[in-house]
């Protein structure tokens, strides 16, 4: 059974602008790669547990135009220009061919007018990365649970308060078990399992 899966999502706005007399393509690039964890509950509620930003940059390239001449050197030029300017593989791989379909379709338009013009390129792209992880808290898995267990992270009882109220309980897929409360605010800061060191995130 899947315990955790991995989306990606691409938002990608560019403002294209034809030059004046000049004869040369520009592309400027501004990147915000995020990354979120999110762990659902077999009940189907959602809790947002991280989200951080994993790499702010801003990208600045002329493109000689032999490298406009068709998708697959267009894609190599720009791939090479986010890998020089470090971006994230993860992001790379995923918005390389929107900025050279973009810089294609400026050369092709301008290719079409008798007078040559450059072009510029503003793109700005951010690359959300969100990793759903499973846990599978169920009232009805407690049966057979020790009076005396307690959580790990607080070192208190783990299914009842000091007043005897039932506690929310958190079993990660490694199968231990935690208050909500703490597990939660333990993957705020960590990413794994406090006990097994299991990482949550990876698949
Ligand atoms: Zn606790
Ligand atoms: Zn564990």
């Amino acid at each position: 059974m899947e315990t955790s899966s991995t989306t990606w999502d691409v938002n990608y706005f560019s403002k294209k602008q034809t030059l004046d007399s000049t004869c040369f393509a520009s592309l400027s690039i501004k990147f915000r790669g995020i990354e979120r964890c999110i762990i659902q509950d077999r009940n189907g509620r959602v809790i947002l547990v991280k989200r951080k930003v994993v790499q702010e940059k801003e990208v600045e390239s002329v493109i000689p135009s032999f490298f406009l001449a068709g998708e697959e050197t267009c894609n190599k030029y720009v791939a090479n220009v986010l890998s020089k300017a470090r971006i994230c593989s993860w992001i790379q791989h995923r918005i390389v061919t929107k900025i050279s379909k973009d810089a294609i379709y400026m050369s092709h338009l301008l290719g079409e007018e008798e007078e040559e013009y450059g072009f510029s390129i503003e793109a700005e792209v951010e690359v959300v990365k969100e990793i759903v992880v499973l846990s599978f808290n169920d009232d009805n898995e407690l049966e057979g649970h020790r009076h005396d267990d307690c959580c790990t992270i607080c070192i208190e009882e783990l299914l009842w308060d000091g007043t005897g109220e039932r506690k929310k309980i958190m079993t990660l897929r490694c199968s231990h078990k935690f208050h909500e409360d703490c597990i939660l605010k333990w993957l705020d800061r960590k990413d794994t399992c406090p006990i097994c060191r299991e990482n949550i995130l990876s698949s």
